[in-house]
């Protein structure tokens, strides 16, 4: 062994593959957005629910169903070292909240109007809008049948794009109608394709019985034409069916909600009934559904609860924020009303009282930092001051704390002059500074 120790530079860890960072100045778009979100759910009553994010993997068994693409291919799924417990990242969060609802009784007393944000967790090929782990937003009302509370969801979408001023996004509906108009339409569905079996990639093949109605969402561009004359659901719907799908659509008319109906649609999911609903654009290639949504009467008898009406949507957050980078609406992080210029650090004490009684009052306000390392010009501070946006800087020399006051020195309008102003009575300037006061 050579007497000199060998000092081996760590190797750099790098975030899991499809798994992003959100950093400034990018994080600023995801709180603008965040901001938005609330203050729409606060006006149409929806109120924030928050379930674990790590759920038993039968949740998403049962509640997803055994034959989706999430449950067969894309869940990341461990057993707890300690306990072998079954455990899954939720890849939705649908199941978690009718999961939260039975276990704490949530309607008892009526329906309950529901949303969530935060991560979920596919194992997916990561490409544009298609990650591991991405952010939804979703609501859900439980506890409702009637048709009026599909629209008031559908209207919660549309309201949100439309105040984010995204453009370009259409609604395409469908209906699924109850289990036993399934049924009927299933069995058609399966001949049809039994008579075309060589046309069947295998995927299809292997679902043809188990679930053909997921065939009609094949992406496989050689199956469209034989999807496309498949027989159709909403041939098959009765008559209570019928009706509640055409109040959907006429109310959504009603509301200036422009909307398609895509027969072929059967969202991924196997728990829909009734209503089902994407918002799509044709401006993010294959990653163009934004919001994907529907009724799901069945899914609280199927977690063991009592029956439950209920109706919801989840969003991609991603890809909304693409969709409105590349339709040039970029909100860029908002920069401090002021930066603190402090040329020598015995001006410290003074100036931190002072900025603290200036943040009170609710001025944003940068403080130079680093003072104790080593001197820093009035010239490389004011470029500091430049940089970060600041409208004032707030000059804290020796002259200024004499006097008991400090330089405030606008940055972006040449026209204006310094003024001086007083460390004694902070709350009576305070609001000259702030942009919105
Ligand atoms: P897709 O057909 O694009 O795979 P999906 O039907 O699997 O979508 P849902 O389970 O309905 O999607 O989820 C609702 C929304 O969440 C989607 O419309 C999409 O905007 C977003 N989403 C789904 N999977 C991902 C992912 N892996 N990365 C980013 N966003 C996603
Ligand atoms: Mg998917």
């Amino acid at each position: 062994m050579s007497e000199k120790e060998v000092i081996l530079k760590p190797e750099k860890l790098a975030a899991v593959k499809g798994m992003n960072d959100i950093v400034p100045p990018d994080s600023a778009r995801w709180e603008w957005l965040e901001d938005r979100v609330r203050s729409l759910m606060g006006r149409y009553a929806y109120r924030n629910i928050r379930t674990p994010i790590v759920e038993p993997t039968a949740l998403f068994v049962r509640g997803t169903g055994e034959t989706t693409d999430i449950v067969e291919k894309e869940m990341y799924s461990f057993e707890d070292k300690l306990n072998g417990e079954a455990l899954t990242l939720r890849p939705e969060n649908t199941p978690g909240v009718v999961r939260a609802a039975i276990e704490h009784n949530l309607t008892y007393d009526g329906g309950k109007r529901l949303y969530y944000m935060g991560p979920m967790f596919r194992h997916e090929r990561p490409q544009r809008g298609r990650y591991r782990q991405f952010y939804q937003l979703g609501a859900e009302a439980l506890g409702f049948s009637g048709p009026e509370v599909d629209v008031e969801l559908m209207l919660l979408v549309h309201d949100l794009f439309a105040e984010l001023g995204l453009r370009n996004v259409v609604v395409e509906l469908n209906s699924l109608g109850v289990p036993a108009e399934r049924q009927a339409h299933r069995a058609a569905l399966i001949a049809y394709f039994e008579q075309h079996l060589e046309q069947l990639d295998t995927e299809a093949r292997r679902r043809l019985h188990s679930n053909p109605l997921r065939i009609l969402d094949t992406k496989n561009p050689a199956m469209q034409a034989l999807v496309q004359d498949a027989p159709q659901l909403l041939d098959y719907l009765g008559d209570a069916s019928l009706k509640h799908f055409e109040t959907v659509k006429t109310l959504l008319s009603c509301c200036g909600v422009r909307w398609t109906v895509n027969p072929r649609m059967v969202r991924g999911l196997d728990y829909y009934s009734h209503t089902v609903f994407e918002f799509v654009t044709s401006e993010l290639g294959a990653q163009g559904t934004l919001c994907g949504g529907g009724r799901y009467d069945g899914l609280f008898a199927l977690l063991g609860g009592k029956p439950t009406p209920a109706v919801g949507w989840g969003m991609g957050l991603e890809r909304v924020l693409e969709l409105l980078a590349q339709q040039g609406q970029a909100p860029v992080a908002a920069a401090p009303d002021a930066y603190a210029v402090i040329p020598d650090a015995a001006a410290l004490p003074r100036a931190m009282q002072t900025i603290q009684a200036l943040r009170s009052a609710g001025v944003a306000v940068q403080m130079h930092a680093g003072l104790a390392e080593g001197s820093h010009s009035m010239k490389s501070q004011f470029k500091k001051a430049d940089g970060s946006g600041a409208r004032y800087a707030l000059i804290f020399g020796g002259d200024e704390l004499a006097q008991n006051s400090v330089t405030v020195k606008a940055l972006r309008d040449v026209t204006a002059v310094q003024s001086r102003q007083s460390l004694s009575d902070v709350a009576a300037w305070a609001a000259t500074l702030q942009s919105s006061p």
